[in-house]
């Protein structure tokens, strides 16, 4: 075996892998709010992607026995995006069966006890790649819906239209799928004139077991910042914004969905595990372009270009671009935040100093609650979730 690069002993993780996020980079068009370090491909090289991801988990396996010996204490695995459905069904089951082999875990373990989600896009669940998915070991199904209006897809640059997301939750179940969830995006443009009231029933009549809702922040460097700063659409302001995040409590709650974290709702506890993890600061490994990986003290992000990831990996260096190591304060707020954006809310005991008398307003205008020595945030809290963290805190409140 060759002596291991200088930068992967630098690099060595130290804890057995739980949940592993593998980010897929490719889309086929970038849609018009989407920052995200994507490639846009019309052919997807998907040998060649498979080949990196697992040659990253290699290297990283060489210089980390916690690593390497985690064995099935694996929990959950995602596969993110950019667009994982549009890897062919059958590297997908290649990736699938080659992380089971080299985590020595039975193959069968990813259609049982582990949580395998797959982001898809509506236009790609077919029958033949919804029945291999669920082979492959897929169990969880992450649909980008963002809205059942035809124009308001066309906005967004989404290449599917509304009839595409209810064939494909149909078609998804048929497959055997029943953990099934949808994003849908609000706080659009005015004149947009987009019915929100509208999105959410018709998501809810497909009834999935999770909701994820998203409000749309504008980024830098994408179509629609180019919109807005040449005056052709604005942004939705506060008051809508709060007015759709509060009606779809609202019309869910109605549905039986419980918002157990600030954007994300489930039905019968179908929570994303996965995603659990990261919002309760668990430790977790990220393969691939762009992605991220965390020891509860340490988080460090793969470089994001899709050639520089493969020919780093191809050469046997680390994919790490950098890292950037928590300080004991960032680790705290950090915490607090992940703790108040959930149900499970804050455990006083927690807070390195006593409940500021605010908190009291803050319970008596309902946006939040102390519950069993648990602050705990209501739909109205988690709207101002940065503002009850500086009164809990005294960070960022003006002198
Ligand atoms: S499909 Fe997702 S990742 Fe790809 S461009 Fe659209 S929003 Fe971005």
């Amino acid at each position: 075996m060759a002596p291991l690069h200088p930068l992967a002993k630098r690099y060595a993780l130290s804890f057995g892998v739980r949940h592993l996020y593998v980010h897929v980079p490719f889309c086929q068009r970038r849609c018009s709010y989407c920052d995200f370090s994507i490639a846009v491909r019309k052919r997807i090289p998907a040998q060649e992607y498979v080949e990196a991801v697992l040659r990253e988990l290699d290297l990283i396996m060489e210089s980390s026995t916690q690593v390497r010996e985690s064995g099935d204490g694996i929990e959950t695995l995602y596969l993110g995006g950019g667009t994982p459905s549009l890897l062919p069904a059958e590297a997908i089951t290649v990736l699938l069966h080659e992380l089971a082999l080299r985590f020595r875990i039975p193959h069968s373990a990813f259609r049982t006890d582990v949580e395998v989600t797959l982001e898809a896009n509506p236009e790609d669940v077919t029958p033949d790649h919804a029945t291999a998915w669920r082979r492959a070991g897929v169990n969880r199904v992450s649909l980008g819906a963002q809205s059942f209006d035809d124009r308001v897809l066309k906005w967004m640059h989404r290449s599917h239209d509304a009839t595409r997301i209810g064939d494909a939750v149909q078609t998804l179940r048929t497959a055997g799928f029943d953990n099934i969830s949808l994003d849908l995006i609000f706080a659009l443009p005015t004149e947009l004139e987009r019915d929100w009231a509208r999105d959410l029933d018709l998501a809810g009549d497909l009834s999935p077991a999770h909701l994820s809702l998203y409000g749309l922040t504008v980024e830098e460097r994408t179509p629609l910042a180019r919109w807005i700063s040449r005056g052709a659409t604005s942004a939705a302001d506060d008051e809508r914004y709060a007015e759709e995040y509060l009606l779809a409590h609202g019309r869910l709650a109605d549905r039986g969905y419980h918002f157990y974290e600030v954007s994300n709702a489930a039905r019968d506890g179908r929570r994303s595990r996965h995603n659990s993890a990261y919002w309760s600061g668990r430790a977790y490994l990220g393969l691939g372009p762009a992605a991220h990986s965390f020891d509860g003290r340490v988080r460090r992000w793969n470089r994001s270009a899709w050639e520089g990831y493969r020919r780093a990996v191809g050469a046997g260096l680390p994919a790490v671009e950098a890292e950037e190591v928590l300080t004991e304060e960032q680790r705290e707020l950090e915490s607090l935040y992940l703790a108040l954006r959930t149900d499970a809310g804050l455990a006083v005991t927690d807070l390195y100093r006593p409940l500021p008398p605010s908190t009291a307003q803050w319970v008596s205008r309902g946006w939040a609650e102390l519950r069993n020595q648990r602050l705990v945030c209501r739909p109205e809290g988690w709207l101002r979730l940065d503002a009850l963290i500086r009164d809990l805190t005294g960070v960022g409140r003006e002198s």
